[in-house]
């Protein structure tokens, strides 16, 4: 009975009308890792690399780096596993990357805005994720990428870590953006020829087309990810014809499961916890009576009405 229940855990959530919707896991450590995978993660959806390079005085090396990564990989018994490049900056800052002090932390050099500042830094983890891809399939992507042209020198730097690697193009890889900025979500049709997927980060992404900032309770009630506003941009990226995922804290929201699929999510990363309540949640839904739902939330006028409209979609109480 236990191995059935974890069987059942493992397997792919689908929908009532045969929808397949990718359930990971969100990994901040060796231990989300194996927490991931006992939860019945189908892969782990976004690896925060930052846990490996904060609390110490320098960064890990090539070797260390891909150690860790391989680690992660194991832990989830060769899943995939989405490698996010180091996102810090002035509000999660590095004892040995000193940065200017910004007014705006959240609006300056942070995420692959920093990594392009100290391309080493990024080179180094580059090259460490191009060993492990050689040998397990691994997703790169590239967090708060706003313009075409971040991008664009972020492939370069991993064009040269192939070189580097001297083993050719790596087999499992494939590589994405995070869709943390409004304008990549608006650009995403510009981005798709240059990426393998969208990682859609509703953490940022709410915050900045919201313009209320993340953790600050004064403007809680703003930063609100069903406001129509925020879904009409992850209605962009749906439409870019390449897949996207999200793996923000909405992802792990039951209630928002009939949107996101219905918008056209076919992957969505959460807490190793919230794992098999998301995967129910996916094998209630029909995927078409979702589609009709995700429609006329792009449409309601305020976060309260697309909550109404979820309340009465038809997959939740029947
Ligand atoms: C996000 O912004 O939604 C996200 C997943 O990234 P983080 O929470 O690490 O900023
Ligand atoms: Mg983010």
């Amino acid at each position: 009975r236990a191995a059935d229940a974890l069987a059942h855990a493992s397997s792919p959530a689908v929908t009532r009308d045969g929808v397949e919707v990718a359930v990971g896991a969100n990994v901040g450590s060796a231990d989300d890792a194996r927490a991931a995978a006992a939860a019945g993660a189908d892969l782990a959806g976004l690896v925060r690399t930052e846990f490996l390079f904060l609390g110490r005085d320098a960064a890990p090396d090539v070797d260390e780096q891909e150690a860790v990564y391989r680690g992660i990989a194991d832990a989830l018994h060769g899943r995939r596993i989405t490698l996010r490049t180091l996102d810090v900056g002035g509000d999660k800052p590095l004892g040995y990357l000193p940065t200017a002090p910004e007014a705006n932390p959240f609006l300056g050099v942070r995420g692959i805005r920093l990594s392009l500042a100290r391309p080493q830094l990024l080179a180094d983890q580059l090259l460490a994720v191009v060993r492990v891809a050689h040998d397990v399939p691994v997703d790169l992507m590239f967090p708060m990428v706003g313009t075409l042209d971040e991008l664009l020198a972020a492939r370069a730097l991993l064009d040269d870590a192939v070189t580097l690697a001297g083993r050719g193009a790596p087999a499992g890889l494939r590589v994405g953006i995070m869709v943390e900025v409004p304008a990549a979500a608006l650009k995403a049709r510009a981005f798709a020829p240059h990426v393998d997927f969208f990682s859609v980060g509703t953490n940022d992404l709410t915050q900045y087309a919201l313009a209320a900032e993340r953790g600050n309770d004064a403007v809680a009630a703003v930063a609100d990810p069903f406001d129509p506003g925020l879904l009409q941009l992850v209605g962009a990226v749906c439409r870019a014809g390449r897949p996207v995922a999200v793996c923000g804290e909405l992802a792990a929201d039951e209630r928002a499961t009939a949107l996101l699929v219905g918008l056209g999510v076919r992957e969505l990363s959460v807490a190793p916890r919230a794992v098999p309540g998301v995967k129910q949640a996916v094998r209630a839904l029909d995927g078409r009576e979702a589609a009709a739902t995700a429609a006329a939330a792009l449409d309601a006028p305020t976060a309260a009405a697309v909550r109404l409209l979820l309340e009465a979609e038809p997959s939740r109480g029947g």
